[in-house]
């Protein structure tokens, strides 16, 4: 077994680097900020998109799938969107390769073969869609339009960190068209809400809903709302975010629709994503020194059985028992699996489902043959319990439910914990450098004080909260009035 993880208070962020590579997760690739998700990384990953897409259709959405590459024109034709991403993209200008005259046994870009109009790689499919959309809406009969699709996406962003930041990363993104703006509001609303509902009943993260304020909001969008999550270090992470985007997208693309009336008029628009990011929040939310901490309903198993046997003999008594484990916890859909390779020790079977954050152990030797019993393991707080063998499903069946709780609890204590209000400049610097986590602030609307603010502090406004007390007061920074209270926080 290789050694010991980093632990958080030593260095947060070597920690997690170590954890995401040792518990088998993902991998940095031979592509500059571009990972690999390596096998069980993606099986969380999976997941959550197939939890998602359950989530997705019970709200009426129907996946779909738009190109890779974007004309440059079109990607021009929304300006706002395309100078917010303009700074980040790849853009695709020949199509073939050639032997290199001057360099044997290397290849350069064919420069017959430049493309008429390059390509840009999408870093978010607006443009290429809504040009598909003008295609696909006459009249309200059309709508509302409400499509999805899972892809990945490019953002040459130049600080990046395994699965947190990449340059390359996969999500979905949701793309609707409405009849009227109350709708798309309501849209925008809704899927903001749905991701909330996901990360905290399946992923067990607490998340603070709110509006992103101007200077925050995506790139051709009149609104975002966003779930704001708050990390083991007290840095807060924007986990998803949900677009209202007008009739922008409709303007630049020419996507009208005759109304009941027989008006022409044009459509209303919403995107919303969550990306692989997400499993950045699942890591720095949960784990603790000893590797991964798994809810349950993203465990790629939830249980793992571990033999502890010198004798064949007794493997072969612990293999019936083991099956028939198997066969009643699968009846009852929870993931199992039998961990008989005979070319690891069990100290190092236990030490890698450690790491890995399986959320029960179970291990078998010949004493709880004798004894009709199996040992059982929970990862979240590394106790250990003898069950009888007749109770076992349940028991796993209960305590499943109870570490999914249990582990909200806690992230939401923390949480908590970690909002304070402030009213003075002096106070908000002190728990800054002193507490971090949110801070709960009045602030006076405008973008130059958020500025001035995340000048002297790094701490940006992480959402204008959609629920709790909207009461005025001063804000800390200029003593101007202010409408309500604002979260801040340094941020990932
Ligand atoms: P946006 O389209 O900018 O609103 O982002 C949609 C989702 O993708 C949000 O949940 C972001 O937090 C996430 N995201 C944005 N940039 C990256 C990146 N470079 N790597 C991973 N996730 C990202």
């Amino acid at each position: 077994m290789s050694k010991k993880l980093t632990s958080r208070a030593q260095d947060y962020s070597k920690w997690y680097n170590e954890l995401v590579v040792k518990a088998d997760l993902a991998e940095n690739s031979a592509v500059r900020g571009c990972m690999v998700i390596k096998p069980y990384g993606y099986a969380i990953w999976e997941k959550m998109q197939a939890e998602l897409d359950r989530m997705f259709k019970e709200t009426g959405h129907q996946n779909a799938y738009f190109p890779l590459l974007v004309p440059k024109s079109l990607f021009e034709a929304e300006e706002k969107n395309a100078e917010g991403f303009a700074k980040e993209c790849a853009v695709v200008t020949h199509y073939r390769l050639q032997n290199d005259p001057d360099k044997p046994g290397k290849l350069r870009v064919d420069p017959e073969a430049k493309l008429e109009e390059e390509l840009v790689v999408r870093p978010t499919s607006e443009a290429i869609i809504w040009n598909t959309f003008r295609g696909w809406v006459q009249s309200y009969r059309d709508l509302p339009l409400l499509i999805n699709q899972w892809a990945n996406v490019v953002r040459w962003e130049m600080r990046t960190r395994l699965f947190l930041r990449t340059a390359e990363f996969l999500w979905q993104e949701g793309h609707t068209a409405h009849a009227t703006k109350k709708e798309a509001l309501d849209e925008a609303a809704l899927m903001n809400n749905v991701y909330a509902t996901f990360a905290e009943k399946f992923m067990a993260i607490p998340v603070i809903q709110g509006l992103k304020t101007e200077s925050e909001r995506f790139a051709g969008a009149d609104e975002t709302y966003c779930i704001e999550a708050l990390m083991q270090d007290g840095k807060a992470l924007q986990a998803g975010t949900s677009h209202f985007l007008g009739q922008n997208f409709a303007k630049a693309f020419d996507v009208k629709f005759a109304n009941k009336e027989g008006k022409q008029d044009h459509v209303w628009a919403t995107s919303w994503g969550v990306s692989t990011r997400l499993m950045g929040a699942l890591i720095m939310t949960h784990s603790d020194d000893h590797g991964l901490v798994l809810p349950p309903s993203l465990a790629p198993n939830q249980v793992v059985i571990v033999p502890i046997y010198k004798s064949e003999e007794d493997l072969n008594n612990i293999t019936e028992v083991a099956n028939s484990i198997l066969t009643d916890l699968r009846a009852k859909h929870i993931t199992v699996k039998f961990d008989n390779r005979d070319t690891h020790r069990p100290g190092a079977k236990f030490a890698q489902h450690e790491l890995q954050g399986v959320p029960l152990r179970i291990a078998i030797g010949p004493k709880d043959l004798a004894n009709g019993t199996v040992e059982l393991a929970r990862r979240d707080t590394l106790s250990k319990q003898v069950v009888d063998l007749n109770n076992l499903t349940e028991t796993i069946e209960n305590l499943l439910k109870e570490i999914q709780d249990t582990l909200f609890n806690k992230a939401l204590d923390f949480r908590d914990s970690h909002i304070t209000e402030v009213n003075s400049f002096e106070e908000f610097k002190d728990v800054l450098e002193n507490k971090t986590g949110f801070i709960s602030a009045h602030w006076d609307g405008t973008t130059e004080t958020e500025d001035k603010i995340k000048e002297i502090t790094k701490a940006t406004i992480r959402c204008v909260p959609l629920e709790g007390p909207v009461e005025p007061g001063v804000c800390v920074y200029s003593g101007k009035p202010s409408a309500q209270r604002v979260l801040f926080a340094k941020a990932y």
